[in-house]
């Protein structure tokens, strides 16, 4: 393939990627988003392996191995993840692209089949150094997120005494190696300031995610999707490589408005999700005044929520993680379609932290068919509970905490909450009384108006749904 087909094909993938990402934007377009990425990418690929810097015959076994071997792999996770390690896998995914730029720098490090002197040498030596900066940042941050989101590490922020003077002299030191690599008379001289500044950027990666608590973790995750998409980018430069560089870009900044969006849905600055603590983690803390909230819990049977569903005008359903525990949405949308038919006007409420990744309760109501028109944003229906009948949580805790409005030592204080307890009952369906992934008691349990249904989601839908059709 010529120079100039290559230089086209990576125009066409381009912008096929942020058409992609367009069609992301919103979830009547984002399967289309999906295909024009799936397409961007083939023609990506092809337009590299087949270009004028490969040599297919040295390099044609290499790559056919690699793209065996990840193909396989890539295969077997997306057939056998469950929706639920969604997230998992994506921070994982996450940490293989900064090993990649962290793997790509040191190559071109001691690569010496191009030669580069005076101010082209020392460009290229800031492109490696900051690359695997941002690589080894990228790789170990991702796989404590992999560990946080998987349970295999506790929620709870590791708030160390110093640690933001640990990380101001991470960055000192991060500097002052650079200055000696840049000016490193040989490869064998550079190799040391760049390996102890790797393994400084491995552990200021595990340090900032360690400290970041349990209910902040949506922002961590948009943000080493953020990080993944510079360090590609990182890569795209070492290997002077456009179309990576352009990816990169995309990701980088696309995930970087995520993260503030996130920011904004949870009420918080960025730079003190950083700093890291808010959001206990573990599971059980009690809540901040260490009281157990007033009023009592009262339980209801699958056949009580059913007849409260069917004298309703109105109801709101509220999805969370347990609902993508429960595998229980095709159930939900079976119920939606039931009580819409008898005249019931349903809903649901989307929080922006629902879930366990951005997006995550949109995806499993569009995989149930749930039309769009009815499954709407949190600041589109907050204003609605007080003229709804039953507002009804399904498998969700912190994102209808009130504690999060009404207590200000609350470790979610400030973070906006879907008001359910505003409606005329509120039902909450959970398999016992433990805390959320933030680990803050919910007051909402022990309301007056406020009903738990307890069990997995997907039974207990299920037999609201035979209450409801008998
Ligand atoms: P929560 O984690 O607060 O609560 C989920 C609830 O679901 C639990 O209290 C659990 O209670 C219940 N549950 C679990 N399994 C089942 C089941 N099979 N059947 C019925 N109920 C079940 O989820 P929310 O969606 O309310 O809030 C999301 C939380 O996750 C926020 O703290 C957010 O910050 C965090 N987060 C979000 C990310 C994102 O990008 N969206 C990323 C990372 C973290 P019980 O055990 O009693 O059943």
């Amino acid at each position: 393939m010529s120079d100039n087909i290559a230089t086209v094909a990576y125009l066409g993938a381009a912008i096929l990627f942020i058409m992609s990402l367009g069609g992301l934007s919103n979830p009547e377009t984002s399967r289309r988003g999906n295909f024009y990425g799936m397409v961007g990418m083939t023609i990506a690929v092809l337009a590299t392996v087949f270009g004028p810097r490969v040599d297919l015959v040295i390099g044609l076994p290499w790559i056919l191995g690699a793209l065996a071997v990840g193909g396989a792999v890539g295969l077997y996770a997306a057939r056998k993840v469950q929706m639920t390690q969604m997230p998992e896998l994506v921070a994982l995914m996450h940490s293989l692209v900064g090993l990649a730029a962290g793997f790509v720098g040191f190559a071109s490090y001691v690569d010496t089949s191009v030669v580069y002197s005076g101010a082209e040498k020392a460009i290229h030596e800031v492109e490696i150094y900051i690359g695997i900066l941002i690589g080894a940042v990228t790789f170990s941050g991702s796989i404590i997120a992999f560990g946080k989101l998987s349970g295999k590490i506790g929620g709870k922020p590791l708030l160390l005494p110093a640690r933001h003077a640990l990380n101001l002299l991470g960055l000192v030191v991060v500097i002052w190696y650079g200055v000696q690599f840049v000016s490193a008379p040989d490869v064998n001289a550079g190799m040391v300031p760049l390996a102890i500044m790797t393994v400084i950027a491995l552990l200021f990666g595990i340090h900032m995610v360690m400290a970041i608590g349990g209910a902040d973790m949506p922002v961590v995750v948009s943000m080493l999707n953020s990080y993944s998409g510079w360090a590609a980018a990182a890569t795209g430069f070492m290997l002077a490589n456009d179309l990576l560089i352009v990816t990169g870009a995309l990701v980088g900044s696309s995930g970087a408005i995520l993260s503030y969006i996130m920011c904004r849905a949870m009420n918080r600055n960025f730079i003190s999700v950083i700093a890291g603590g808010f959001g206990t983690g573990g599971g059980s803390t009690p809540a901040a005044s260490g009281e157990q909230p007033a009023g009592e819990v009262v339980a209801v049977s699958a056949v009580e929520t059913a007849e409260m569903l069917r004298s309703a005008k109105s109801v709101v359903i509220i999805p969370g993680y347990g609902m993508a525990v429960a595998q229980a949405q095709h159930t939900v949308y079976e119920i939606t379609k039931l009580l819409r038919e008898k005249g019931v006007n349903v809903r649901f409420a989307i929080h922006p932290v629902a879930g366990r990744m951005p997006g995550h309760m949109n995806v499993l109501l569009a995989e149930a068919k749930v039309p769009y028109d009815i499954v709407l944003e949190m600041d589109e229906i907050n204003d609605d509970f007080p003229d709804t009948d039953v507002s009804i949580v399904i498998g969700a805790n912190d994102i209808v905490n009130p504690a999060a409005e009404d207590d200000p030592t609350s470790p979610i204080a400030g973070m906006p909450v879907l008001q359910v307890w505003k409606s005329k009952t509120s039902i909450v369906m959970k398999r016992s009384m433990a805390s959320g992934y933030a680990g803050v008691d919910n007051p909402l349990f022990f309301k007056e108006n406020n009903r738990m249904l307890f069990g997995d989601a997907k039974k207990m839908l299920d037999e609201v749904f035979v209450a409801l059709k008998g």
